[in-house]
């Protein structure tokens, strides 16, 4: 493609490839699955599939049905497992493409059983149970009734039994060891119905909780991309993406003016104000409209007035000429600015920041071409 006007977004995958084995290095036997819901956390499911892939994943979840059959028609080997399993009639869609459902109901429970005997050759399954998340799973009342029916699980090999952490990313919270005891002993009652089981607690920030939290697997998504699976330190992952504006215009500013719409800031004098080609059709967020800032080299520059559509303006006036030229790229995700510092000051979170990733984008991909495993 030819040089635009619009904005880059660079997509490292060396990168996800090293975070893949950073991972794996705080785990023991425990093996790592790749979550990849929301086409990779919008980073593009194939690319990212692929690299992962190399890196030795082989495993893959996904939340949707229509999620796993899009990956399923680019691995037709890899194991894929669907978070939200099928709503009634969607089973055999599952079926046909080799999907592993979470089934999170007695109800869906009962319903992939019965697929398994219509089918005559049953799928296997995973059974999520809830363990304080109150969102998905098995609820005790739940558990309770499948020990006393244990016919509900006729016809459904049991692949795995997972659950999910809802304070991980805060080592100190109680609910972690809470969470962790419901889990095992949820999966004490399982067994004794079902003998051996894997199991699978942990998500990005469940792993650095320690061993005890790893069990047969554990299931990384946003670490995976860059995002700080611990919050409260350093980050121990690699950045992932980079992206970067161009400037389209620079204005001096030498009587009183405000910038942007709604007039919501007034450039103090004399001001050098850069418009730059990124905004929020391209999923940078508005609410870092007079807040959010980006770096043109290694010179911080602060957002003034409003995110537009397709505009930002910024407040250049310390930066040097030489770096104001036009077509000069200034990054809104860089070296020096994470996607995580990005969504603080959007007040989200990174998971939010990548999802909504434009459409508009002129995306490149680096790396991710070697094994790095
Ligand atoms: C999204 C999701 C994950 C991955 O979480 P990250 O924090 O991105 O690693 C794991 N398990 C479940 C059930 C999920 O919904």
């Amino acid at each position: 493609m030819t040089e635009t006007s619009g904005a880059e977004l660079t997509i490292d995958l060396g990168a996800v490839q090293a975070n893949y084995q950073t991972l794996r290095g705080h785990l023991g036997e425990a093996e790592l699955a790749a979550v990849v819901k929301a086409d990779a956390y919008g980073l593009g499911l194939a690319p990212v599939v692929r690299a992962l892939r190399r890196a030795g994943c082989e495993t893959f979840f996904v939340a949707t049905a229509a999620e796993g059959m899009e990956l399923r028609a680019i691995q037709s080997d890899a194991h894929i497992h669907v978070f939200n399993g099928p709503l009634p009639g969607e089973e055999a869609a599952f079926t046909e493409h080799t999907l592993v459902p979470v089934l999170n109901s007695l109800d869906q429970l009962q319903n992939w059983s019965a697929q398994g005997v219509r089918v005559g050759v049953p799928g296997p399954a995973d059974i999520q149970i809830d363990t304080g998340m109150t969102r998905l799973g098995l609820d005790p009342d739940d558990l309770a009734r499948l020990m006393a029916e244990p016919d509900l699980m006729k016809s459904v090999p049991l692949d795995l039994v997972l659950s999910h952490l809802a304070c991980a990313e805060q080592p100190d919270h109680a609910m972690n060891p809470e969470q962790l005891a419901a889990f095992e002993s949820g999966c004490a009652q399982l067994g004794t119905q079902i003998g051996a089981i894997r199991r699978s607690l942990a998500a990005s920030s469940g792993i650095f909780l320690g061993r005890q939290y790893h069990f047969d697997m554990t299931r990384a998504g946003a670490a995976l991309f860059g995002v700080n699976p611990t919050p409260l330190g350093s980050n121990p992952m690699r950045q992932v993406i980079r992206i970067q504006g161009k400037i389209l215009q620079v204005r001096s500013v030498d009587t009183v003016r405000s910038v942007g719409y709604g007039a919501s800031h007034q450039a103090t004098l004399p001001a050098k104000i850069a418009t730059v080609a990124i905004g929020y059709g391209d999923g940078y967020p508005r609410a870092l409209s007079n807040a959010g800032t980006a770096f043109i080299d290694s010179h911080e520059v602060p957002v003034v007035g409003r995110v537009s559509m397709d505009l930002t303006t910024l407040d250049v006036t310390e930066v040097p000429s030489r770096l104001l030229a036009l077509g000069q790229p200034v990054d809104f995700v860089g070296p020096l600015n994470s996607v995580d510092q990005l969504a603080a000051q959007a007040g989200t979170i990174g998971y939010e920041i990548l999802t909504n990733l434009g459409r508009r984008y002129r995306r490149r991909y680096v790396g991710g071409e070697g094994n790095s495993g």
